[in-house]
């Protein structure tokens, strides 16, 4: 396959937000079509007039360019093979029907869905295949009359021809499917709309998609697309059916189910950068040691043939460890926009986008997410709260005195530099005879409120000796009040 002829495709059914493991297959898509110099195309599979929603539509669009994908082709950006909307193809999809029915490669189904329920009962009862058993196949004339005057509705079906079928698929490998025990197939529902193997065989055809790199729940699917393929007189497309993604822990995803959607990361702040990074490590692995990377990198390291057959489940710990190495690139100003409706949830205001943009270039080193922000940057932006857990510690035996000698000291020195901490410490601890925790933990407590967050030498110099010394003294009067 020459490199300039790839053309991918992404398409999504509009039934839901996309999950991950959806993102994986798009993300996968734009990576081979990027990394080639071929076509990416974003195609909506909306022929379940039942469960698509054009919200849907609206959001994976939404989500897909959140996480930094762009596509060539698809609804509103159009493209030379568009429409991208199947709903928008039902007349492409009929010549192609009544093609099929002209040379007798598809015919009226008249039994209807009770029928067929009812007959594949009857059939698994009796240890027998559940298939279509033809019926519809092979009507009289007289047969059909009878149904069209009765009004019945009717499905059409393809006469799936009998035989192996060889799917070369890039990563599973040779592939034979036999088909001599399926029952023909439904293209044609008896609303009026194709079903998805008929509306994906024709379009694939029509928009030259040179490969077609989807789940591998798909992966019986091929052989009917195949055969159909071949009788409307089209290539197949060739095939890589990526293995699936799982939950933490093992389970399926689902996006009918809810979570892993990109929505909820998106929700929790998660950085888009860090969520396509750790997305695309599902399943492939970049042949260099870091494995944590731009969409860039990505794009000139990936290689579809080194997809592997395993599945790969959502690692919590391996997502959070990339999600902090992106938040520690992050720049502070990006951040501050980022961080914003965080900070306002939790009524914490900078008093400057510069203040911010500092405390925020301290706070990085410590975030997963921005939802873990107004945590952070509470210490800089708000007066310390005292709760039961610093007041027990403010309590403790020497603890006022740690912060008296501790606050005379930095005062004194006037300076908030690494040396004078270090300096008020050692002095504290010779004038209090308390080391270790019990020297520093009063001080934390008093300027932050809490046992956990921030560090000392982070917070003293942004707070400055008049902040400090004032929380400190804060600290003193509440414990000799309460
Ligand atoms: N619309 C299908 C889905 O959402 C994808 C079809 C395909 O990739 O061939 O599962």
């Amino acid at each position: 396959m020459a490199a300039e002829n790839v053309r991918v495709r992404f398409a999504p059914s509009p039934t839901g937000y996309i999950h991950i493991g959806n993102a994986r297959t798009a993300l996968f898509n734009y990576l081979h079509a990027r990394g080639t110099r071929g076509a990416f195309i974003l195609r909506i599979e909306d022929t379940d007039r039942e469960r698509s929603r054009k919200k849907y539509e609206e959001t994976l669009i939404e989500d897909l360019t959140w996480l930094g994908l762009d596509w060539d082709e698809g609804p509103y950006i159009g493209g030379a093979f568009g429409p991208y909307r199947q709903s928008e193809r039902i007349e492409i999809y009929r010549e192609y029907l009544e093609e099929l029915l002209c040379e007798d490669k598809a015919y009226r189904c008249y039994c209807t869905p009770d029928e067929l329920e009812a007959r594949r009962k009857e059939a698994l009862a009796a240890g027998a295949s559940a298939a279509y058993d033809g019926r519809c196949a092979k009507l009289s004339a007289a047969q059909r009359a009878r149904f069209e005057a009765e009004g019945r509705p009717f499905t059409y079906r393809y006469r799936l021809p009998h035989e192996k079928v060889v799917i070369d698929d890039v990563v599973r490998g040779r592939v034979v499917f036999d088909t001599s025990l399926d029952g023909d197939v439904i293209i044609w529902k008896s609303d009026g709309l194709p079903t998805f193997h008929f509306a994906v065989t024709v379009d694939d055809a029509l928009m030259e998609i040179s490969l077609v790199l989807r789940g591998e729940g798909h992966l019986p699917n091929a052989p009917i697309q195949v055969l159909l393929a071949r009788d409307l007189g089209f290539l197949a497309p060739g095939f890589a059916h990526m293995s699936q993604t799982l939950a933490p822990g093992g389970g399926k995803i689902s996006k009918r189910r809810g979570g892993m959607s990109l929505r909820e990361f998106r929700e929790s702040g998660c950085l888009p950068e860090a969520l396509a990074n750790y997305i695309a490590l599902l399943g492939w692995s970049p042949r260099r040691s870091d494995e944590v990377f731009t969409i860039e990198e990505a794009v000139s390291l990936f290689d579809v043939t080194q997809l592997t057959k395993a599945s790969a489940s959502f690692d919590p710990g391996k997502f959070s460890f990339v999600c902090r190495r992106h938040m520690q690139a992050a720049d502070p100003a990006r951040l501050a926009d980022l961080a914003g409706p965080f900070l306002e949830k939790s009524e914490l205001e900078a008093p400057d986008a510069s203040y911010l943009r500092r405390v925020l270039a301290i706070a990085r080193h410590r975030a997963e997410k921005c939802a873990d922000f107004p945590d952070l940057l509470r210490p800089y932006l708000a007066e310390p709260v005292l709760g039961e857990e610093a007041m027990e510690i403010l309590r403790e035996q020497g603890a006022l005195e740690v912060l008296e000698v501790f606050a005379e000291r930095l005062q004194a020195a006037a300076d908030t530099g690494e040396e004078a901490l270090k300096a008020a410490f050692e002095e504290t601890r010779e004038r209090t005879g308390r080391k270790g925790r019990g020297l520093y933990m009063p001080v934390r407590v008093a300027l932050t409120g809490t046992v956990t967050g921030a560090e000392i030498v982070e917070i003293v110099p942004v707070l400055g000796v008049e902040r400090v010394t004032a929380r400190l003294r804060a600290a003193i009067e509440a414990v000799a009040a309460g």
